[in-house]
């Protein structure tokens, strides 16, 4: 028997809530901005009428204004989206135990054991965008299909408030014809390469040679030609919700080779900007701090450590992070660093302080990148750089929203 998979979507997340909230904006364009009093805030979300006029995440308050003039622009309540979220994965939670979010305002559904209480995928479908539509106000599109990364796909295709199904009779028609990047995993160094191998759509990536696909993208090029061909053999890894995240981590292959201190700092304070940035959102701070690295001979190792005190900040993640690496650092290059956080406690929890330790500095450290979070919201997030990330050759950042604490 092959599997249920869904995959939802809410749709235009931060603009919806707003919306939600205001019946009177029904029918005018509205954006989810910054600081709309100032004229640099950026654009977070949009409606669908702002999009019909041809709105765009990360467009500033005035370009958004000049292409929908009678535009309403409305500050970002993360702590309302929050909420939110989580009663949707509480929603997706009465059809099975499988729910597993991607993202505040998107998850997948493993239903395959489910189907023979609630009906088919379809069913299911509907009757979870219905009920997210009548609990909280807003619309989702979802995506049914047989595995994980075509039901993604399928959430995609129609939208707003729309049911796509993806089986194994009409993946070929549906899926083939779609550009190679609406793939999860091809990014867009993947798919550069891809196209200079002539490999445009997810069809082609389907039907290329194996062996020319894994000589130019490693074993990535046999799993997304598996993907492409509907056998991706992935999981819904099983409810994390209800139950709170163990660990905070993020990792990154450098574009090349980390030779100096100076380029292990370089990225180990990239990453330790967005896992704490995370920790933020999450409302979270850390006891624990852990490091893998992989070295350009692809031989690997880790360190963990406990800090006296919990924390939060870029500045402290990274220092400790930084001691791990010196500590397991051999001669060799390295080519990947993972920086993570575990023994998770709420932030607003209580803890000891002490005149002996650093507590003092790391609240110090805290409220810069408060500071520093609040500039990149409301002018962008190159507003503000450490000087180690303004020229470097180390990585490329694409997500306009990661260095803020609220977006994954
Ligand atoms: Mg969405």
């Amino acid at each position: 028997m092959s599997g249920v998979f869904l995959h939802i979507d809410m749709n235009n997340f931060y603009a919806s809530v707003e919306c939600a909230e205001r019946p009177d904006l029904s029918g005018r364009p509205v954006a989810v901005a910054g600081d709309p009093k100032k004229r640099h805030g950026v654009v977070l979300a949009k409606n669908q009428v702002a999009k019909s006029f041809g709105v765009k995440t990360g467009d500033t308050v005035a370009e958004a204004q000049s292409k929908a003039p009678n535009i309403v622009f409305l500050p970002p309540h993360f702590d309302k989206y929050d909420k939110i979220s989580k009663r949707m994965f509480g929603i997706c939670n009465r059809y099975t135990c499988f729910v597993e979010p991607f993202g505040p305002d998107e998850c997948w559904l493993d239903c395959t054991q489910t189907v023979r209480l609630f009906g088919n995928g379809k069913k299911i479908a509907d009757s979870l965008r219905e009920s997210v539509k009548r609990e909280l106000g807003i619309t989702a599109s979802v995506g049914v299909s047989f595995t994980k990364m075509f039901a993604k796909l399928g959430s995609d295709m129609k939208k707003p408030d729309a049911t796509t199904v993806i089986t194994e009779e009409n993946f070929r028609d549906k899926v083939w014809p779609l550009a190679a990047e609406n793939l999860c995993g091809v990014g867009r160094k993947t798919s550069e390469k891809l196209r200079k191998m002539n490999v445009c759509t997810i069809g082609d990536l389907a039907n290329a040679d194996e062996r020319v696909l894994v000589r130019t993208l490693g074993k990535n090029g046999a799993d997304l030609r598996l993907t492409a061909n509907g056998r991706d053999g992935y999981d819904v890894r099983e409810a994390v919700v209800g139950r709170d995240a163990k660990s905070v981590g993020h990792g990154l292959t450098a574009l090349r080779d980390l030779v100096t201190d100076e380029d292990i700092s370089t990225l180990v304070y990239y990453l330790s900007e967005l896992v704490s940035a995370r920790m933020v959102r999450y409302g979270v701070k850390a006891k624990g701090i852990a490091v893998h690295v992989r070295t350009n001979a692809l031989t690997h190792s880790a360190k963990q450590t406990t800090l006296p005190f919990p924390v939060c900040s870029s500045s402290d993640i990274a220092a400790a992070a930084l001691r791990l690496i010196a500590e397991v650092r051999g001669e060799l290059p390295l080519r990947s660093i993972d920086v993570s956080a575990f023994m998770l406690s709420p932030a607003s929890a209580p803890h000891q302080l002490s005149f002996f330790d650093d507590s003092l500095i790391s609240a110090k450290n805290e409220k810069l990148d408060e500071a520093i979070a609040k500039i990149r919201l409301k002018y962008g997030k190159t507003a503000v750089v450490r000087a180690c990330h303004a020229v470097q050759d180390i990585f490329t950042d694409k997500d306009v929203g990661d260095f803020l604490p609220f977006k994954r």
